[in-house]
């Protein structure tokens, strides 16, 4: 498809991609859809007059977040879409009103694209679940007896998401390390990454209602990159028997721009087989996964970069719809911007794995970086940098960077 707008090649906003997100203009947060290095600004395209034909009241625009427009509806995010690629490849509205509506990407600053209800964590990759199942409990079985009959996942703390580029502190907290006979109090030593991708619901239910599988994806917004910072010494000392708490909840960064499932259409691929066969609630056709490509970098103070990952989301065990269809089965309602996230993304091998606990096995063997530096756990200063992609022939999209640095 050929625009008026300069896309530079390998843009992750192509136009295929066209996500949404909220950024500050005149110092007000203001929703907009990216496009190559700028953003449309829907308020002021909404003002100028644009969505006028549009069966949706696009005063949604004038919020400082999302939700008013996610909840318009699954016709709403397609006709908008629709509209908007056909602006973008002819010389109509947008292009007449372009001084006023286009806004340089790159000099703006991002937000949190919407109001976050509710937040859960699955747990869906089994090479993760294995290999954690190894570290935290290397006297049984790694996996245990639920994981392959359930998406297991918890209720996590939607208050600590923040944005990409948003500093986080190292937790304090407290721990029993191996060589202590009773437990200490201090900051983490074995901070981490997860891996992650989330997706944000934009069609909720009622209290009392469940999702069938079949119907799931309906009920999804779209995607965004996620990290869920991880206190492992913290964690390993709290997590029983309920699992995961102040390991966890002192922070999760997501990227900022949320890509739809219109976007990741074209990008669907097959699962892996589920064995044993799952409950007939769980079962479904067709092709539920995405091939999304993963990368993770480490940059330590005044340093270069080292990627240290590269996953794919199409490795989940348990797919988004399974998710979704587990999380309402006993009528536990969902409401538009909540947050579902996969759990980490690993891969077979090391070089895929989503986390550093795992590439180090346990923090025993350091993982090399540029210039002679070495990292088994995070330390302050490092920065760490997600990115997320889909290409298929001529056809790529992205998600951006998900980053956060480490402060004392
Ligand atoms: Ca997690």
């Amino acid at each position: 498809m050929n625009t008026w707008i300069t896309i530079p090649n390998n843009s992750d906003f192509t136009i295929h991609n066209l996500p949404y997100g909220v950024f500050i203009r005149d110092n007000k947060p203001t929703p907009g859809i990216a496009i190559g290095d700028s953003i449309i600004d829907l308020n002021a395209a909404a003002k100028c007059g644009l969505f006028k034909s549009l069966e949706f009241n696009s005063n949604v625009f004038e919020s400082d977040v999302l939700n008013d427009f996610i909840a318009c509806g699954k016709d709403a995010w397609s006709s908008l879409r629709s509209f908007i690629t056909t602006e973008l490849t002819s010389q109509g509205e947008l292009f007449e009103n372009k001084d006023k509506i286009l806004v340089d990407r790159k000099s703006t600053q991002m937000c949190l694209p919407i109001q976050i209800g509710d937040y859960t964590d699955f747990y869906s990759s089994i090479e993760h679940a294995t290999n954690l199942g190894k570290l935290f409990r290397p006297n049984s079985e790694p996996l245990l007896p639920n994981w392959r009959h359930i998406p297991v996942g918890y209720h996590g703390r939607a208050s600590s998401i923040v944005i990409s580029g948003t500093p986080i502190r190292r937790p304090q907290g407290q721990m029993k390390p191996p060589s202590e006979e009773k437990p200490i109090f201090g900051h983490s030593k074995r901070l981490d990454i997860e891996l992650e991708m989330a997706y944000i619901i934009g069609s909720p239910t009622k209290l009392g209602e469940s999702i069938a599988v079949e119907d799931a994806e309906d009920h999804i917004f779209g995607k965004v990159i996620f990290n869920d910072w991880s206190a492992r010494d913290i964690q390993g000392w709290e997590y029983v028997p309920l699992g995961p708490f102040l390991g966890k909840n002192f922070a999760s960064t997501i990227s900022p721009w949320i890509v739809t499932m219109e976007a990741l259409e074209p990008f669907r691929c097959e699962s892996i087989k589920q064995d044993p066969p799952v409950l007939p609630y769980l079962q479904y056709d067709g092709n539920k996964n995405f091939d999304i490509q993963l990368e993770v970098g480490i940059t330590p103070q005044e340093e270069e970069e080292t990627v240290i990952s590269r996953s794919n989301f199409k490795f989940m065990y348990w797919n988004m719809a399974q998710q979704l269809a587990h999380h309402t089965v006993n009528g536990c309602n969902v409401n538009v911007g909540d947050v579902m996230a996969s759990g980490t993304i690993s891969g077979r091998d090391a070089n895929s794995y989503g986390s550093l606990i795992e590439i180090s096995k346990g923090g025993k063997e350091p993982i090399q970086l540029k210039n002679n530096k070495e990292r088994t756990f995070l330390e302050d200063g490092d920065s760490v940098t997600i990115r997320a992609w889909c290409q298929k022939g001529d056809i790529r999209i992205g998600f951006g960077e998900c980053e956060g640095t480490i402060k004392s």
